[in-house]
């Protein structure tokens, strides 16, 4: 199979890439379960920009750079901040239903937010998102769609990308996919934590391949815990938005103590990190619940309808109950380095979205930036690619060794387990520098344990989990590297 681009990941960012680039050539989008399940698709608070007269460019940026410690770079944000509006107007266009009051949108609020810039539909963005780029794409002759079909690496020669070997789940057989530029779309690495609020889907996997492919990945250490996830023995790690608390929510303690005023001046909408260390401090002393019973029923019910059915499932009442919360792994901030245009350091491989670094996100990235950052960095890539591929003359014969397509069942469940577990208690939210080395060697051992298997044979759960450790260890030798605390990077000694 050879295409023009080959898209790994379909959600905001990959579709978006697909549906610009079809217009040059064919495009192959692989994503691993079906086109729908993504990160995107849970994206629940919405998609920041400046659209409002009293709002400025200068105020957003000031805003991302203070939630990112100002380590962020100032030019990736710049640009992403000052493309928003255009981004949200591309949405319109396609058929994206944000929603509104009278004809105005309607914008919302949330942490580390100077002004309300938060465009949303209703309290599922990324669904909505998803569902219109979906519609395109299908559409589109020149997008062949691959569900079911897992990444496992990267197709390499000479140090130029040149495809991927994927695995199709359900033949269970490994295929060659031949491309003029490689494009990784496949978000973050969330389940790399057992308490995490990202689909199975986000294991980590572009990441790993790049990394294993030679590729520069920066910023690991810095993995945004979400303050706000549901806390009920038996139930998901499910997500509550920012928004919730942008529209008065309130944190209180076992007592029923309002704990954030003493915490931060933004109280419940400072940065996330501040809120998620406030919340996993107290929980020391017994739960944590998240309040918004003060507000009217029928505005809860109007504003957050998703929410307000997801947590009646689970037996919360939200306009009437307390909602027990805890944080949750939520947001890859480093990733595979890019410049401004999606390129990586390896030729013919391009990177955007969750899976990328780019420099907007600093030590910690600002509410409802990573969908704006999806769009602009997606287009963005575009004419840089299409250049690619246009000097590209034809796709050589890529072979790899058969012994490395073989497919072979083996339950790792019990690996995939541990892994998480031990990421979540020695390099979560409070890291300790002896413990993160004790880690490294644990993590080690594993990888070589999976490595083993590997040569007997793949399978999807192998393959994921053997991400997920390389992953793990990217994430724990930048937190060992990484000596101060700084933003969602914190060492308690
Ligand atoms: C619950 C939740 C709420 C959020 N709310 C917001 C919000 O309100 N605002 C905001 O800005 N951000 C939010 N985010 C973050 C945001 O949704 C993500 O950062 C963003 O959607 C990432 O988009 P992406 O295109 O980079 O990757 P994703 O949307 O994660 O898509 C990755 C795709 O790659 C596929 N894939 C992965 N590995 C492989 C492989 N090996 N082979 C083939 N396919 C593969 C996946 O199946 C998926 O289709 C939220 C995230 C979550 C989890």
């Amino acid at each position: 199979m050879t295409y023009d681009f080959l898209v790994i990941g379909s959600g905001i960012s990959g579709l978006n890439f697909a549906l610009d680039a079809a217009e040059h050539g064919t495009v192959a989008i692989v994503t691993k379960k079906e086109l729908m399940e993504s990160n995107s698709n849970y994206a629940q608070g919405g998609i920041a920009a400046v659209l409002d007269s009293h709002d400025s460019f200068d105020a957003h940026v000031a805003d991302t750079l203070t939630a990112g410690c100002h380590i962020n770079d100032l030019e990736a944000v710049t640009l992403t901040v000052t493309h928003a509006p255009a981004q949200i107007q591309k949405l319109i266009d396609i058929g994206v239903g944000f929603s509104r009051k009278k004809e105005i949108l309607s914008l919302t609020q949330e942490g580390g937010h100077s002004a309300r810039r938060i465009a949303h539909a209703h309290d599922a963005t990324g669904k909505e998102i998803e569902r219109a780029l979906i519609f395109h794409v299908r559409q589109h002759q020149n997008i062949h769609i691959f569900e079911s079909h897992l990444a496992v690496d990267l197709l390499m020669q000479d140090g130029v990308c040149k495809g991927a070997e994927v695995l199709h789940t359900e033949k269970k057989e490994i295929e060659l996919f031949r491309a003029k530029a490689t494009i990784l779309a496949s978000g973050g690495a969330g389940q790399v934590f057992e308490r995490n609020c990202n689909p199975s889907v986000a294991t980590g996997d572009g990441i790993a391949m790049a990394a294993r492919a030679g590729a520069e990945i920066r910023d690991m250490e810095f993995i945004q815990f979400h303050p706000t996830a549901l806390a009920l023995e038996g139930k998901p790690t499910f997500l509550l938005s920012e928004t919730i608390r942008g529209e008065g929510a309130i944190l209180v303690n076992a007592k029923g103590e309002r704990f954030m005023e003493s915490q931060h001046e933004l109280k419940e909408l400072a940065p996330r990190d501040i809120v998620a260390r406030a919340i996993y401090a107290e929980m020391k002393h017994g739960p944590v619940y998240l309040d918004i019973t003060h507000r009217e029923s029928a505005y809860i019910k109007a504003r957050f309808p998703y929410i307000y059915e997801q947590l009646w499932w689970y037996g919360i009442k939200m306009d009437k109950d307390r909602i027990p919360v805890a944080p949750a792994a939520h947001y890859t901030c480093g990733g595979v380095h890019t410049n401004l245009k999606g390129e990586t350091n390896i030729p013919g491989l391009f990177a955007f979205g969750e899976v990328a670094h780019t420099g907007v996100h600093g030590a910690n990235r600002l509410a409802s930036n990573s969908l704006l950052e999806c769009m602009v960095f997606s287009e963005q890539t575009v004419p840089t690619a299409v250049a690619y591929v246009q000097d590209v003359e034809h796709v050589n014969h890529v072979e790899i060794d058969s012994r490395n397509m073989v497919y072979k069942k083996t339950d790792i469940h019990a690996i995939k387990k541990e892994i998480q577990k031990i990421m979540w208690e020695h390099v979560g939210i409070i890291r300790h520098e002896n413990e993160l080395k004790k880690t490294l060697q644990k993590l080690k051992s594993i990888q070589t344990t999976l490595e083993k298997l590997q040569k007997e044979g793949k399978n999807e759960m192998l393959v994921e989990t053997k991400n997920l450790a390389d992953v793990a260890i990217l994430i724990t030798k930048a937190a060992i590297e990484r000596k101060e605390s700084i933003g969602c990077h914190f060492i308690a000694d």
